[in-house]
């Protein structure tokens, strides 16, 4: 890729938080991204504080995303940033990302991508209008081995689909942490931040999308089960739900906060007439083919064998096989692909198929549906729910 860097501006992130350092590691890998403002704190003075540790130019460290939009906007177009990431809690999400498009920014954003359904389907008309290229940093389908499970799907490796199965337990809020002030669990308890959804918007979320990008089929129906065990939590910390996908597979989906002991168990198994998939997001560089009647077959990223199964998977590696990548750089490379589409629509070149192959808006309003319908699924009496 890359004729030049792209200049990257970052709302969220600030001193103390957790995602957008991460961002700020991920968007560096690769040497096309250079971060080059930002308003990184709801706290000015922290925004302030982390811009000059991250070594900004003082007059691009602003106060607020209003002012970033005014002052970014006022700057020659060969200086200005040509992409925004937001990392903020979910309720600024949409409008910071619709301020931004609206303002000619391309947008990388965290999910859940907004607040609601109906918000969704307004950024998608915004998005659309604008021109300009959205991200959604649904980052696990970043990975190369969930890329090549897509194309074993893809190529009929597994025969036909029947069911999967995607689980994502943690234990990190199996207290009441939020009480004492610990800052990511203080907005994700609070409907307010985090939106109708506890625990299903934040990693159910990923879920669904996870299930949804392997078999490139969406969910048709749910009926989900969601429960409040930490006394005094408004929102959900543990969701179990069943799925109805299209061409009849069926799925079971459960998510937790307070499974002890779970880290960031996002697991997957896919199961076909000829076939089965297994992957786990904390051994991301190994995944299980399993054919009928034979030997599983353990998939190690990096080998050419790989490669000519994924041209997707290999083009998001980095290094040989038995060196591991991870988190990072499966987050790099949603960054590559959005930057690389970017720079594609500058130079009005065809847009590449693999280099589009990152989340986008399409991707956050199905993940709008999916929280809303298991709200209300849960609401309901763990009704079925058509999404
Ligand atoms: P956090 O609480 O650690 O950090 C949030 C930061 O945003 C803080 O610095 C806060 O001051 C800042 N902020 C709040 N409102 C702001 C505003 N209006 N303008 C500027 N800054 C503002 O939260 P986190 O855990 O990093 O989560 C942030 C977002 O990232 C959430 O939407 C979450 O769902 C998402 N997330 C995604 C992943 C993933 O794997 N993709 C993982 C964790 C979090």
């Amino acid at each position: 890729m890359s004729e030049r860097k792209l200049r990257m501006g970052m709302v969220g992130g600030g001193p103390g938080a957790f995602i957008g350092e991460v961002h700020r590691k991920a968007s560096r890998i690769d040497g096309h991204i250079e971060l080059v403002a930002g308003a990184f704190d709801i706290n000015p003075e922290k925004s302030r504080q982390l811009g000059a540790e991250l070594g900004l130019e003082p007059a691009r460290i602003y106060a607020d995303y209003k002012e970033m939009i005014l002052k970014e906007s006022a700057l020659p177009k060969d200086k200005r940033i040509d992409f925004v990431s937001v990392a903020t809690p979910n309720n600024w999400h949409f409008p910071i990302a619709k301020a931004f498009l609206e303002a000619g920014f391309n947008v990388m954003c965290e999910k859940p991508m907004t607040m609601s359904v109906a918000e969704a389907i307004e950024l998608q008309g915004v998005v659309k209008k604008s021109g300009k290229t959205f991200g959604l940093m649904h980052n696990y389908t970043g990975y190369p081995m969930v890329k090549l499970a897509r194309d074993l799907v893809k190529a009929g490796r597994l025969g036909i689909l029947r069911k999967i199965v995607v689980c994502y337990p943690q234990g990190w809020m199996a207290k009441p942490i939020e009480k004492a002030g610990q800052m990511q669990a203080s907005w994700r308890t609070d409907p307010k931040q985090s939106g109708a959804a506890g625990c299903i918007g934040d990693i159910g979320s990923h879920c669904e999308n996870m299930a949804e990008y392997i078999s490139g089929l969406k969910i048709t129906e749910l009926c989900a089960d969601l429960t409040s065990f930490v006394e005094g939590r408004r929102l959900d910390d543990d969701g179990n739900v069943l799925l109805r996908f299209e061409n009849g597979v069926k799925g079971v989906l459960h998510c937790s906060q307070i499974s002890i002991s779970e880290e960031n168990g996002l697991s997957l198994w896919l199961y076909g007439s000829e076939g089965g998939l297994e992957w786990h997001q904390e051994h991301p560089n190994q995944l299980l083919f399993k054919p009928q009647d034979k030997p599983v077959e353990i998939w190690s990223r990096g080998n050419p064998y790989v490669a000519q199964a994924s041209p997707a998977a290999a083009r998001g590696t980095r290094v040989p096989a038995g060196h591991p990548e991870g988190f990072l750089e499966a987050f790099a490379n949603i960054y590559a692909n959005f930057a690389e589409t970017i720079l594609q629509k500058e130079n009005g070149k065809q847009l590449d198929e693999i280099a589009l192959d990152f989340p986008s808006v399409e991707e956050g309003l199905r993940g709008l549906a999916f929280i809303e319908a298991c709200v209300a699924s849960a609401k309901d009496g763990s009704k079925w729910i058509k999404l």
